[in-house]
């Protein structure tokens, strides 16, 4: 075949596909000539190779034999790079192609698996995300990662990404913000290419939408998450979600799409602990030092930070990165003075608001008890059950010791207390109902 003869065809393929896929699909494709019955064509990217060889091979090849061109077989060449590419900066604009469509956001190189301390807070998410990079069969779709503000979710999903796609470079991993997906789905809208916009998301491999909540309210672009959701659980292919709350806690998100979120692994990240934070501060300390070769800093100084920055992750590094910067700007040594100086506003900022009394309160409301008989000596299950709920509470958000906690509880001992804090430990993993219970006290806690 020529490029004349293939040219010639143009006009008739055009009204075959339509003029939306010819535009698509057709015309980007560059003859690159005849070899041994092979007609040799460039494609943009892998995904326009599958899609085109799926959707037109057979009638691109019944056109171009049927000329007599001695044409026995159509091979497609990828031109490019595949386009969900891991550090493909982001684009302000608008997706120029339907291959655009398809490109991940950028993946924060420091998100990796290796960079990600696993405590006892997050040890669960950890091995969900773990598992689900391993790129094996999909056992749990999909996955829903949930958490606080700055606890890691965004670090989790990156570091699946990467982990995928180098075991994997072929894999269509798309990783992308809630607000994206509506970005991309409304500008599909507006450019009239919706069609475009389903044959892309729902030719991925692995999907992740980070901050679902985003999507909750907005109905037109909700429904098309959940079409696009729907056909991908359908391929079986992994999805991988992520909100700032559990799925039933999603206000203004359709039931059915809730109900769907549900269906395969809920994982949440818990905040953090005493021992993450200074795992994770020490992680990052190698990195401050070796930036600032002059400066050294007390373990008991990061012990400091650890127990009173408790709030999120993402503050407690711009702590130790400001601390740093700080103490090598004024040229002086990292002590506790000066540490207290640097960080006065975030320290102030953490301080526990969460006191014996509020925990107390809002754990008799919650089982409909009196607070006499939550800190009174009964020894009824009624109350001893919520009572011992309430020491472990007070053990996990307040400072204070078992000794004074037990005093708050009508004067008991702290072995008393400590008894109940362990006994609660292990109802939470046996009973559904407690580990609901503290998830849903500890988040008014905390509000
Ligand atoms: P989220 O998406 O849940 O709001 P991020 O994933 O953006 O939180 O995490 C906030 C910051 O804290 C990031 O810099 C991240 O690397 C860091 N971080 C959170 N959890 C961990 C962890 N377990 N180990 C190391 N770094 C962490
Ligand atoms: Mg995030």
């Amino acid at each position: 075949m020529t490029q004349e003869q293939w040219g010639a065809l143009q006009d008739g393929l055009c009204k075959t596909v339509g003029k939306s896929n010819y535009t698509n699909w057709i015309k980007p494709l560059k003859y690159k000539g005849l070899d041994d019955g092979v007609a040799v064509f460039d494609v943009p990217t892998k995904f326009a190779r599958t899609y085109v060889t799926q959707n037109f091979g057979e009638l691109l090849l019944s056109k171009v034999s049927g000329m007599g061109s001695g044409v026995r077989r159509i091979e497609f060449q990828v031109s490019e790079t595949p386009p969900a590419k891991a550090a493909k900066p982001a684009k302000a604009q608008a997706p120029a192609s339907a291959a655009d469509m398809l490109t991940s956001a950028p993946l924060e190189t420091r998100f990796t698996f290796d960079n990600f301390v696993v405590g006892k807070p997050n040890e669960l998410a950890h091995a969900a995300a773990r598992r689900v990079a391993e790129g094996g069969p999909v056992t749990f779709n999909p996955l829903f990662l949930y958490g606080g503000v700055g606890l890691g979710k965004t670090h989790l999903m990156h570091a699946i990404s990467w982990e995928l796609r180098s075991r994997n470079p072929e894999m269509q991993v798309l990783y992308l913000s809630a607000e994206q997906f509506m970005y991309r789905f409304v500008q599909a809208l507006r450019e009239r290419r919706m069609m475009d916009f389903k044959e892309m998301f729902r030719s991925v491999d692995v999907l992740m939408v980070d901050d679902v909540q985003f999507i909750a309210g907005k109905d037109s672009t909700q429904e098309e998450f959940f079409h696009t959701f729907n056909a991908l659980v359908d391929q079986n292919k992994q999805i991988i979600i992520s909100a700032d709350r559990a799925p039933d806690e999603i206000k203004d998100m359709e039931n059915r799409i809730r109900s769907r979120l549900q269906s395969g692994l809920v994982v949440d990240l818990h905040p953090t602990d005493y021992e993450l934070r200074l795992g994770i501060l020490q992680s990052r300390l190698a990195q401050h030092m070796a930036q600032y070769p002059d400066l050294s800093i007390d373990r008991g100084i990061i012990e400091f930070l650890a127990h009173r920055i408790s709030t999120n992750v993402r503050v407690l590094e711009g702590a130790l990165t400001r601390l740093f910067a700080f103490a090598s700007l004024i040229g002086r040594p990292i002590t506790m003075d000066l540490t207290q100086d640097c960080l006065a506003d975030v320290l102030r900022a953490s301080e526990r608001k969460v006191s014996i009394e509020e925990i107390q309160r809002k754990v008799a409301d919650h089982y409909n008890i009196r607070i006499s008989d939550l800190v009174g000596p009964k020894r009824v299950r009624n109350f001893a059950r919520p009572r011992q709920v309430a020491m472990y509470l007070c053990k996990q958000l307040t400072s204070r010791s078992l000794p004074e906690i037990g005093r708050k509880f009508g004067g008991r001992d702290h072995t008393t207390v400590m008894h109940g804090v362990k006994r609660i430990e292990d109802l939470k993993v046996q009973d559904g109902q407690i580990a609901e219970d503290l998830e849903m006290l500890r988040r008014t806690l905390e509000a």
